[in-house]
């Protein structure tokens, strides 16, 4: 098999070839057939994360172990299973759930191996999908297409998977009004599930009046350019002056989540997603006046993934995908990703 490795941060990814695994007990080997490139993949060429006032965070005090093979948006065909296998059969289009856990830690117990204590998360904690094949510890891990394009399911597992935990914790509180900050991919993903599995008036937020456009085509009821200098006030408006019951932020940075806050309700739930990145003084004494909410969303568990496939199914949601390119060309991928020249997805077709 060949995989496009990082053997360090910062380093161009390099090419290198081993023995094809032969898989055993829980396991198989998945033919790659598509990989979806993710900002992700960036951190972890990057070596961290930006945690604002000058603070980096870094993957390897997170447990990351270079040389590694990155990529968790992983869609492959069954080549080969181990003995135990019997949710799944060679030939079977698949995608991969890759926030693995370690299945003992409190959150494992329950099913939410994504929020795990020790996570050994593929693409990151173990060797991804930037290769022709890949070797899954366990079937369990595997969903199959059936019927969704393999490109297109990729990003289910990632942004499409984080967009819909972040839907599922906005409609909690059974809300009249969605306020959705973030008309990128994320948030165009989080409007049409938004529209699709909620009752809620949607309300898009962005600075792209063009993208606006594309998020009222897309399920959002309402939309306001954040550049608007009285844009909180025409958000608080649109929700009747008492505000957004549940405001998702798919950007998270200082400006859009001191908006999110100004125009959050009573009782209201805050639901950050983006990791834009950079730090905010909190009013403090208006969290318990108003007892709001502030909480995190990021990826999703196995159950969620099963059921945004079906929704993929249903057609409820269409990931773009813009561009494809061979494995020899992750480099380019993953550079063309960092200087913005990707419109919606990219995936490498190994
Ligand atoms: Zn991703
Ligand atoms: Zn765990």
């Amino acid at each position: 098999m060949k995989s496009a490795r990082i053997p360090g941060p910062n380093e161009p990814l390099t090419i290198s070839e081993s023995e094809n695994p032969k898989p055993s007990g829980t396991q198989a080997l998945l033919k790659v057939k598509s990989e979806g490139v993710c900002h992700s993949d960036l951190h972890l060429w990057e070596g961290g994360y930006d945690l604002g006032d000058g603070e980096f965070l870094k993957v390897t005090d997170r447990g990351v172990k270079y040389p590694v093979t990155p990529g968790h948006e992983i869609v492959g065909t069954i080549k080969a299973i181990g003995e135990n296998v019997s949710n799944v059969s060679v030939g079977d289009d698949v995608l991969v759930f890759p926030w693995m856990g370690c299945g003992e830690c409190p959150a494992c117990k329950v099913g939410n191996e994504n929020l795990c204590d020790a996570p050994k998360s593929m693409g990151l904690f173990q060797d991804g999908g930037y290769a022709d094949y890949t070797l899954i510890p366990n079937s369990k891990y595997l969903a199959k297409l059936d019927g969704v394009d393999p490109d297109a399911a990729t990003s289910l597992a990632c942004s499409g998977l984080t967009a819909y935990t972040a839907v599922k914790k906005a409609n909690q509180n059974s809300p009249e009004f969605i306020v959705i900050v973030g008309a990128g991919g994320l948030g165009l993903m989080g409007v049409q599930i938004a529209s699709a599995i909620t009752d809620a008036k949607i309300i898009c937020v962005d600075l792209d009046d063009k993208k606006l456009e594309t998020a009222k085509e897309m399920g959002a009821h309402f939309t306001v350019n954040s550049k608007d200098s009285d844009a909180v006030k025409k958000i608080l408006s649109i929700c009747n002056d008492k505000g957004a019951d549940s405001v998702i932020d798919f950007v998270n940075a200082p400006p859009t989540v001191k908006t999110g806050l100004a125009v959050l309700r009573k009782r209201g739930n805050l639901v950050l997603v983006g990791l834009f990145g950079g730090s905010l003084e909190l009013s403090l004494v208006t969290i318990p006046l108003k007892s709001i909410t502030i909480q995190g969303a990021y990826t999703g568990n196995y159950t969620d993934m099963v059921e945004l496939l079906s929704l993929a199914r249903k057609g409820v949601i269409n990931p773009v995908i813009s561009k494809r390119y061979s494995l020899e060309d992750a480099n380019t991928a993953l550079e063309d990703l960092k200087a913005r020249k990707i419109l919606g997805r990219a995936v490498i077709n190994p």
